[in-house]
């Protein structure tokens, strides 16, 4: 095989998969936004959404900063060399990163140091198969980390919240599901795709439940008691009033798949993979003697174009407000859950790193009045020097829970963006302190990084680029208050009335 060409083929994979969104993925996301009713959060989200999705294509830049854990799966013919196969993927990892198409995204679970280049133990994942065609199937799944992280497994039979027992059936898998999509709520930058695996151990029914995402989302499962669930998930998860973001609306999945291998007698896994509307995967059909591209996967049919973009348009009642670091308590007292802001001048990014660093540690700047934002950049420094943001969306604000209250009142920072809601402890604090949480909408990357006028510097660098403290200038950052200084929290809100629809669905329905 010429593996120079082979190389160059698995690069061009990489920067389509993370710069492109498919085509069944965008038909999906259009209806949804066609769906939605406009004027609502969750409209002016998908406008969001739509806008960015255009934006990674102009750009060729990541649609979602966290470019996630890279899974190919390849298939080759008998004969084809898959050492080499994978050494080729190795390098065009390194090239992407590099590149900007990836962000550095391995990391040593013990010690924390990033890899860099994304290179690293159990990382990219590659899964090979050998098959009698002639040709090499290669797919590739960039699944981020916010999603990942909402993935669950069940074990039959079980209590679940809000729909009582689950038993072995095919009823007690449906109730799985339902409570799937339930307890991901926003967090997962709804609304979602789902992957479902039926059976096997632990290990391969997370196997299959993610195997599923390589479907397309408009085909149709053979199995038809399987198509059944799948229609009837599609249906009334919709109704449990989730939506975009977790803000409320009408659509809170776009695609539900499932799978069914044999179990043990003795285990029953019902395993479900998340992952949010930044659903990239794509694949291609490779030459294995020439090794280029001879077609691409899940790009058929009509170019999809997205109506133009509206995210001015808020619900008529929402109310706009500008503010500019220092902000001081009285500003942040006025703003209530549902106020959009449009911050421009400096904010500073911090995630997990940080928030566990500055528990006891002094601030490298001064916080005071200042806004944090939760984001894991993607960063490119150029030959003078000078760093430039390629993709900045925000990252999953409940893994600072422990820490964030506590931080804003130590250091006087008066306001935090991330997305998904944070909880009790910090809500807390936002009243006591003067504080308040802005969602900005999750995977908008390159919406985000166009509201980045320049960088200005960046502390704790030693964390790796993702995790540092970047300081940044920017206009016309929008996001939505979601949780406010008078104990009001949106996420709380929609957590307890989509439980309460939820319960709705509890009475026996596939025997
Ligand atoms: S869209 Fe959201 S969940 Fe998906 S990779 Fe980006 S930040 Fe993570």
């Amino acid at each position: 095989m010429n593996l120079e060409k082979f190389q160059q083929s698995m690069y061009e994979l990489i920067v389509e998969t993370s710069t492109n969104l498919p085509k069944d993925v965008r038909r999906a996301v259009k209806a949804a936004a066609v769906r939605e009713n406009a004027g609502t959060s969750a409209a002016m989200s998908l406008a969001t959404i739509t806008n960015n999705i255009q934006m990674a294509d102009e750009n060729i830049s990541p649609i979602c900063q966290d470019t996630g854990m890279p899974t190919f799966k390849v298939k080759t013919p008998v004969g084809v060399n898959q050492l080499q196969i994978k050494e080729a993927i190795y390098e065009a990892m390194i090239e992407a990163t590099k590149n900007g198409k990836l962000r550095p995204n391995s990391v040593d679970s013990l010690t924390g140091e990033n890899s860099g280049n994304n290179l690293g133990a159990g990382t990219p994942v590659i899964k090979f198969e050998q098959w009698e065609k002639d040709y090499i199937d290669a797919r590739l799944i960039l699944k981020g980390g916010g999603c990942e992280n909402k993935n669950i497994q069940y074990s039959l039979p079980c209590e679940l919240e809000g729909l009582g027992k689950a038993g072995r059936d095919l009823d007690g898998i449906r109730k799985c599901i339902m409570h799937s999509v339930y307890q991901a709520q926003g967090q997962g930058c709804s609304a979602g795709f789902i992957g479902v695996g039926i059976g096997g151990d632990r290990t391969t029914g997370y196997e299959l439940a993610k195997e599923q995402l390589f479907r397309r989302v408009d085909d149709v499962n053979p199995n038809e008691s399987l198509r059944q669930l799948e229609e009837y998930v599609m249906k009334h998860a919709n109704e449990l009033g989730i939506g975009t973001m977790g803000f409320g609306g009408e659509t809170t999945l776009l695609g539900c798949k499932i799978g069914v291998i044999n179990r043990l007698p003795a285990s029953f896994f019902v395993s479900v993979a998340y992952n949010c509307w930044a659903f990239r995967r794509l694949g291609v059909q490779i030459d294995p003697t020439t090794g280029e591209i001879q077609e691409w996967f899940y790009q058929d049919g009509e170019e999809i174009v997205f109506d133009a973009p509206q995210q001015e348009e808020t619900k008529s009642e929402s109310r706009t407000f500008t503010l500019t670091a220092p902000i001081t308590e009285e500003q942040i007292r006025e703003l209530k859950v549902g106020d959009v802001v449009k911050i421009s001048g400096r904010m500073y990014t911090g995630r997990d790193a940080i928030h566990k660093y500055l528990m006891d540690h002094d601030a490298p700047v001064d916080l005071n009045g200042q806004v944090i934002y939760h984001c894991g950049p993607v960063m490119l420094k150029d030959e003078q020097g000078e760093w430039h943001v390629k993709a900045a969306g925000p990252t999953t604000s409940i893994r600072e829970e422990p820490y964030q209250g506590d931080i804003m009142k130590k250091f006087g920072i008066r306001a935090v963006i991330g997305k998904g809601g944070m909880g009790p402890k910090t809500l807390a604090a936002l009243k006591e302190h003067g504080g308040v949480y802005l969602n900005a909408i999750g995977g908008a990357a390159q919406y985000y990084a166009d509201c980045i006028k320049s960088v200005d510097g960046v502390d704790l660098m030693n964390f790796g680029i993702p995790e540092a403290m970047w300081h940044l200038q920017v206009e016309d950052f929008t996001a939505v208050v979601t949780m406010d200084s008078h104990g009001n929290s949106l996420h709380e809100h929609v957590d307890k009335s989509s439980l309460e629809k939820l319960s709705q669905f509890k009475e026996p329905v596939f025997s």
